[in-house]
């Protein structure tokens, strides 16, 4: 199979516990060098937590996975140093139409707003995305161990001690904390013997990944009933390099291993594109999915991230997404127990989050699937009419499921926020993900976001800067780990304090701002509380429920 991607390999160290009688003990180790287990080791590492990463392989994920990388992904990966990376690299996109036979049934914006730094959406391999986060993780200092397979695993109260496989021997290594972010399959949740519970979905879809010259819009296309693949629906997507992905619904009773063979794939492709385009395959998989999610997410000091905790169906492009938003909620909570400075109840707090938005995320992908391999004639005669009336009704378009895509979840019921006592418009309330507007920082262009994360920051509004009322904020500081933060409707700063000015007013709308209005922003850019009014004492309370501190 022609491949234009060449695969890095990287060394493989021999480990110091090989030569060392007793095991080593390290904060945090992080099993699998996924996205997930990769994002969570330089979150904790630019928290300044030393990280070990074991990982059984010595190279990127091979062949046709994660694609899209929605906004709040984007803002993630912002922080943790590849943002521009991953977008240079990568399509950017914010439409998606979907067809049913030749007709356009229905389509979205994925970015209705202007004045945000990122797109909707991002389509990049997951092998470019991990060999940037590889590198990244070199060069933030997280330790990579290539080529060291976990093969068991103890817990005890205070300690998690492991037994690594590498081609060397095995070796014993203890650590406080381990993240489990060894993928869907998750070896380590099967030697604990703890249960993921969820659905498989009995439809096959073979995906394609095709080198062609092509002038389509970077969009994504979703065809239901096509008459190039008539009865089953068809997924486009532009990635990098001119490399498209081509998703073909099969059905259950396809055979995976002859819908592989180039025979059966490249006039599937022919049909689609037409005999006169030229393309190589790049790579060819046959996938089934499932939507199924572990109960908690920590068991004791073992916390589960990524695919190892949960995992959806692609339609909505939840995966990776999700998994990089679980590792932006604990990276901060476990540095803050690490460092003393909150009880280990706030990593409870991960899983409490957490799980609610991974049920949000198998509840859009199970419908989205549901619509897409409908169960029964009767359920495929309904979703057909639906589609048929969508091309003339606007109520019927809000039915069609060709996958809504990954949006972060708003932690609404999160015991860490505190509830507004204040009257507030708008969409940021306590447990919201921030949204982002254009600002300026001493005269130089940038975003909000961009100013935003990685410790507790207070944020207060004021017409101008010499408004605002800086002893308080000054006790704040010194009194408590938060950093205050004004955003002024007029230019112009105040010695000592950074100043963002809200260029286009987006901020003053977008949080419905008024004189004196401040928001407690959680070092994973969400609320955790806001005041028409600044008292210190409320802050104080309420930076303490944010940390489970009492
Ligand atoms: C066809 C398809 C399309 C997809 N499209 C999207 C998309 O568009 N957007 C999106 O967000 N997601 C998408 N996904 C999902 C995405 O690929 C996964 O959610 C993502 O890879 C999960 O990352 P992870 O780090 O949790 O696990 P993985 O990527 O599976 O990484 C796990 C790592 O652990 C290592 N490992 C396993 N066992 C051990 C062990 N015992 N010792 C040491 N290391 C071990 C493995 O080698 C691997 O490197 C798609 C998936 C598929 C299959």
């Amino acid at each position: 199979m022609l491949k234009t991607y060449r695969y890095p390999r990287y060394e493989y160290r021999r480990p110091p516990e090989l030569d060392s009688a007793p095991p080593s003990r390290r904060p945090v180790i992080v099993v699998g060098a996924g996205p997930v287990g990769m994002a969570a080791a330089i979150d904790l590492t630019q928290h300044g937590v030393p990280v070990v990463v074991l990982d059984d392989d010595d190279t990127v994920s091979i062949g046709s996975r994660g694609v899209c990388y929605a906004k709040r992904a984007l803002e993630i990966f912002d922080r943790l140093g590849i943002g521009d990376a991953v977008c240079r690299k990568g399509v950017s996109w914010d439409v998606g139409r979907t067809f049913f036979g030749e007709r356009e049934v229905f389509s979205f914006n994925l970015r209705p707003q202007p004045d945000h730094k990122r797109p909707g959406m991002v389509n990049l391999q997951q092998y470019y995305l991990e060999q940037m986060l590889v590198e990244r993780c070199v060069e933030a200092g997280v330790e990579m161990r290539w080529k060291n397979r976990v093969a068991g695993v103890r817990t005890a109260e205070r300690s998690v001690s492991l037994d690594v496989e590498t081609p060397d021997g095995r070796y014993a290594i203890d650590c406080d904390w381990l993240i489990v972010a060894d993928g869907a399959r998750s070896p380590i949740r099967h030697m604990l013997g703890l249960d993921v519970e969820g659905k498989v979905f009995t439809d096959r879809f073979l995906i394609a990944d095709v080198v062609m010259q092509a002038d389509f819009p970077a969009e994504r296309w979703f065809w239901f009933d096509p008459p190039f693949h008539r009865n089953q629906s068809v997924l486009l997507h532009k990635q990098a390099d001119n490399v498209w992905r081509i998703d073909f619904q099969l059905g259950w009773d396809a055979d995976p291993e002859q819908e592989k063979k180039p025979e059966r794939v490249v006039p599937r492709i022919r049909a689609m594109l037409g005999e006169e385009r030229p393309f190589e395959l790049e790579w060819v998989s046959v996938y089934t999915f499932q939507c199924r999610r572990m109960q908690k997410f920590r068991h004791g000091r073992l916390l589960f991230v990524g695919d190892a905790a949960h995992q959806v169906s692609p339609f909505g492009a939840r995966g990776a997404n999700s998994g990089i938003q679980d590792t932006d909620n604990l990276a901060w909570k476990l540095a803050l127990v690490l460092a003393g400075q909150a009880p280990e109840q706030l990593l409870d707090s991960y899983s409490e989050e957490r799980t609610v938005a991974a049920d949000e995320n198998i509840m859009n992908s199970t419908r989205s699937t549901d619509f897409i391999t409908p169960k029964s004639g009767a359920s495929r005669t309904l979703r057909n009419a639906v589609l048929q009336l969508a091309g003339h009704h606007a109520f019927a378009r809000k039915l069609v499921n060709s996958g809504r895509l990954s949006v972060p979840s708003i932690y609404t019921e999160s015991p860490l926020n505190t509830p507004d006592a204040d009257a507030f418009a708008g969409d940021m309330v306590p447990g919201a993900p921030l949204d982002d507007a254009p600002v300026e920082v001493d005269g130089q262009a940038s975003w909000l976001l961009d100013q935003l994360g990685g410790r507790f920051q207070l944020l207060v509004y004021a017409e101008r800067a010499a408004d605002v009322d800086t002893s308080t904020l000054a006790e704040l500081k010194t009194a408590t780990p938060i950093e205050p933060m004004l955003v002024t409707a007029k230019p112009g700063g105040r010695p000592g304090m950074r100043a963002l000015h809200d260029v286009r007013g987006r901020f003053l709308e977008r949080y419905d701002a008024l004189p004196g209005s401040a928001w407690l922003v959680r070092p994973d850019q969400h609320v955790a509380a806001r005041w028409r009014r600044l008292e210190p004492g409320a802050v104080r309370a309420a930076m303490a429920r944010a940390t489970c501190n009492p």
